[in-house]
């Protein structure tokens, strides 16, 4: 089968590769119809992501059609459905409180060292991201082996389009999970960092979960107008002081919720290339990191702090300080998908959310290398790109 392949920083290619085979009886295979590039697949892309392979299949956001399944599978051959990002057995310690981003039974025992390392305890199994989370093939590929079939994929109705569900596979519960890590209340004004795919699904969730107010912080022209069509008030900030303006706007009491949907793009895993980076290259390090310090700075006393921007080492100068004298609550975490899938399916389905919008660029698989490219250098305009493993060239 063709799939989009891991050969080195800013090295991704399209190649033949062994077509994938059932290995458990709870496993699928996905004939694969539509499947996006992720912000984080650009951390793989940079090259930061320790533990990836030359050959390495990657993609973690993608839906298709059941062709094969294992004995103990509950999917039929021929049905739709969308796969969550996180790969998690559905009946561990950590799945059964349906914190499913944390199972303990999907990165296998061999794999496991490095997470724990960094982490105190190992990550769950994630589709097309390094040896680090389980080293899965993708699903930017023809097709995918998908395990725990019988527990994480939701099957999806024919009338929706692949365009209107296969964000349920990341970034639309991903923007949830951080909206609802803000535990918005009505009258609440709400803060987001970042107007990519995910902070553009934390200002709609806002929004539909009753914030009177969300202010969305940028600097592309281009996505503060998703944000702006949305009902967000915008503000850049390369034209406006940000922390005057929030005050400004939240009648000089900080706001109440701030959501960082930046995280630490571009930097490594590793603690010490983290430290490294962000004491060495001021410029884009200091930036980065600033998001996160600017919210806590920003947001009131007594208030709420999410976080579902990615990182993944440490950083110094944390204004420890301000969460303690200011009473924050923080919150995390990679996406329980699971927990969300079915909700925001019905949510997708009665017209309340919609996830078409920030689509930006359709390209057959093929043109996958493509995408990644101008994914990473014209964030205004690529604001999310769809690969159709099906789709002629050049249409
Ligand atoms: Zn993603
Ligand atoms: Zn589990």
């Amino acid at each position: 089968m063709r799939a989009l392949t891991w050969h080195g920083a800013k090295d991704v290619r399209v190649d033949t590769v062994s077509d994938p085979e059932i290995v458990n009886p709870r496993d699928a295979i996905i004939k694969v119809t539509s499947t996006a590039i992720c912000g984080s697949d650009l951390h793989l892309y940079d090259g930061v992501i320790p533990a990836v392979k030359p050959g390495d299949v990657l993609g973690h956001e993608f839906m298709g059609e059941v062709v094969e399944t294992g004995a103990k599978s509950t999917l039929k051959k021929g049905q739709r459905v969308v796969v969550p990002f996180t790969i998690s057995c559905g009946g561990c310690f950590h799945c059964k409180q349906q914190q499913y981003s944390a199972c303990d039974n999907s990165n296998p025992a061999e794999k496991q060292d490095m997470s724990a390392t960094l982490y105190g305890q190992p990550m769950a199994g994630l589709f097309g991201y390094s040896h680090l989370t389980g080293g899965y093939s993708g699903g930017q590929a023809e097709y995918v082996r998908v395990p725990y079939s019988d527990f994480g994929p939701i099957v999806v109705p024919d009338h929706l389009d692949d365009d209107k569900v296969l964000f349920l596979s990341d970034i639309l519960p991903t923007g949830w999970m951080g909206a609802e890590n803000a535990d918005i209340q009505p009258d609440d004004t709400v803060a987001v960092w970042g107007c990519g795919p995910v902070g553009l699904f934390a200002i709609q969730s806002a929004i539909v979960m009753g914030a009177s107010k969300v202010i969305a912080i940028d600097h592309y022209p281009n996505r503060l107008a998703l944000a702006k069509k949305l009902g967000a008030e915008i503000i850049d900030f390369r034209e406006t002081d940000v922390r005057e303006a929030l005050m400004e706007m939240s009648g000089g009491i900080g706001v109440d919720a701030v959501i960082d949907a930046v995280g630490m793009e571009s930097h490594g895993f590793a603690v010490d290339n983290m430290i490294d980076i962000v004491k060495q290259k001021v410029g884009i390090g200091a930036d980065r990191a600033s998001a996160l310090k600017q919210a806590i700075m920003a947001v009131r006393f007594g208030g709420k702090v999410s976080i579902p921007g990615v990182y993944g080492g440490m950083t110094d100068k944390w204004p420890l300080g301000a969460m303690m004298e200011k009473g924050l609550q923080l919150r995390g975490g990679q996406t329980h998908v699971q927990k969300y899938t079915k909700d925001l399916l019905a949510k997708i389905e009665d017209g309340t959310l919609d996830t078409t919008f920030l689509i930006s660029h359709r390209l057959p698989l093929e043109q996958a290398s493509e995408g990644y490219k101008n994914f990473k250098e014209q964030q205004n305009e690529w604001t999310k790109v769809v690969l159709k493993p099906g789709m002629e060239s050049g249409t």
